[in-house]
């Protein structure tokens, strides 16, 4: 006898429950990591059409598989989210209130499935310098894509801080926000947070070298 077929339906249902359990999981470890405090931070799934994300102002620790918020993507062919399509749309209120930052990267990079938004102490050092982060270790270039860049400033949860991110952060899996935080990406959330983990601690490196004289660059 060969293997049970399953249905389209009950893989992408299944999907679904794995996406929620990885997010509560990976949203625990963003408090555990101190990458975040609070209920500050927010995680995103992209399922095919639907963008599965962490709700608004909840503590990681309270946070349940069923009570991640299922957010319908707009359509390809409409243009990048801006504030008008996104007063238009009829989004779940209680969805994380930098869904525009998610959604604006989701529709500038359809490769990445996930992405993680966090404050971390160092990357935040340089948002508020308004420093890129060169690659001077050897895993920055491969992890990240390359040195990472600082997004112009825009408030938090507006539609300009998603369009300034998407464009800022281009071809390269992760950004900077202006004197806010960082936001990276990957095909799975493991990546994200991988490539978060990568930033943060390349960034510390970063720092505490240039306090120390003068950072050589791989090949140097
Ligand atoms: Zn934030």
């Amino acid at each position: 006898m060969g293997p049970v077929k399953r249905s389209g339906a009950d893989q992408g249902g299944e999907r679904n429950v794995e996406a929620r359990r990885a997010l509560v999981s990976h949203g625990l470890l963003l408090v555990e990591r101190g990458y975040v405090v609070g209920a500050d931070g927010n995680l995103s799934v992209r399922l095919g059409e639907t963008v599965l994300c962490t709700p608004s102002r909840v503590p990681y620790r309270d946070l349940t598989p069923e009570a991640m918020v299922e957010v319908r993507k707009p359509p390809a062919s409409s243009p990048a989210v801006d504030s008008d399509s996104l007063k238009d749309a009829d989004f779940p209120a209680n969805a994380t209130s930098e869904l525009a930052l998610h959604l604006a990267v989701y529709s500038a990079r359809p490769e990445l499935r996930a992405l993680v938004h966090a404050h971390p102490v160092w990357a935040c050092v340089l948002a508020v310098l308004r420093q890129p982060l060169p690659a001077l270790l050897d895993e920055v270039g491969p992890v990240l894509g390359g040195p990472v860049a600082v997004a112009p400033y825009a408030p938090s949860g507006s539609a300009m801080l998603g369009e300034n991110a998407a464009r800022a952060m281009h071809d390269r899996n992760a950004v900077i926000l202006a004197n806010h935080g960082t936001l990276s990406g990957g095909a799975t959330l493991e990546e994200a947070f991988y490539r978060l983990e990568v930033l943060e601690r390349a960034a510390h490196v970063y720092l505490l070298a240039r306090g120390r004289g003068e950072v050589a660059m791989p090949g140097a």
